[in-house]
């Protein structure tokens, strides 16, 4: 039985007062014992201050992105073992965002999973089409080379034990366009069988979030889908009922 995951990205958004808020709301909103895994993605230079105010309570601390790195001259760059430094279990990988902005490849993408697992953080390796490549019937391709960097990279599939993998379409994220339930679940089932042929085990444990406009009048009937365990929430998670809407709906 895998347990669910909803994971807030927060993306370059916020100040330590904002931060304060939507914490205190969703800690108070957060019932004990909810049956699911909730974790928040402040910015960088919020890491210390989220988590100060998530001690004591259920919630994990994750980054946004982390170098390929262990330590030196890389200027403006973030270490995995400095997160984990700063109280964070998970870090964000190869989001889109990322991808298109920073050009992140496929290749670097696999050496910053890699490197994150090794200083003990738990990778959300990010996954998903265009929307010019969805019409082009490319998505499977897409998300196959996507996933193939890393299951066939040294080490790739270790790196992989207490990962996660996110799904998200990029022509859904921020947009307001969600896949629907039936979407999503075809390509986490693709996903899934993916990761399977490498490693059996593996596909079955492994956590498959869904991200891409997820609100909370469209979380549960995405959740309820046999190969969608949880979801990366983007914006929807700076407010705090609705983030706990979209937790509630993770079961
Ligand atoms: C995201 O950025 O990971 C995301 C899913 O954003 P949104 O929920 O805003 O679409």
């Amino acid at each position: 039985m895998r347990r669910p995951l909803v994971a807030g990205n927060w993306k370059m958004n916020g100040s330590s007062e904002t931060a304060q808020d939507l914490v205190a709301g969703i800690r108070k909103g957060v019932e004990a014992g909810l049956p699911a895994d909730i974790a928040i993605c402040p910015p960088f230079v919020y890491l210390t201050q989220v988590g100060g105010l998530l001690d004591g309570s259920d919630i994990a601390l994750g980054g946004q992105n982390a170098s390929q790195h262990e330590s030196g001259a890389y200027t403006g760059e973030v270490a995995p073992a400095m997160l984990v430094d700063v109280g964070c279990e998970y870090v964000i990988l190869g989001h889109s965002e990322r991808r298109s902005y920073y050009g992140e490849d496929d290749v670097l993408v696999a050496e910053k999973v890699v490197a994150a697992h090794a200083a003990g953080l738990k990778p959300i390796l990010c996954v998903g089409e265009t929307l010019e490549e969805r019409e082009a019937d490319r998505t499977e391709a897409v998300v196959a080379s996507q996933l193939d960097a890393l299951l066939e990279s040294d080490d790739g599939l270790a790196a992989l034990q207490n990962g996660v993998i996110a799904y998200e379409p990029v022509w859904a994220i921020g947009t307001g366009k969600t896949a629907t339930p039936q979407q999503a679940q075809d390509v986490h089932a693709f996903i899934r069988q993916r990761v399977a042929a490498k490693d059996a085990d593996l596909g079955a444990e492994i956590r498959i979030l869904y991200g891409g406009s997820v609100k909370g009048n469209n979380a549960a009937e995405l959740f309820a889908m046999a190969d969608i365990d949880g979801g990366l929430i983007g914006g929807a998670s700076l407010q705090a009922e609705e983030f706990l809407r979209i937790c509630r709906a993770a079961i």
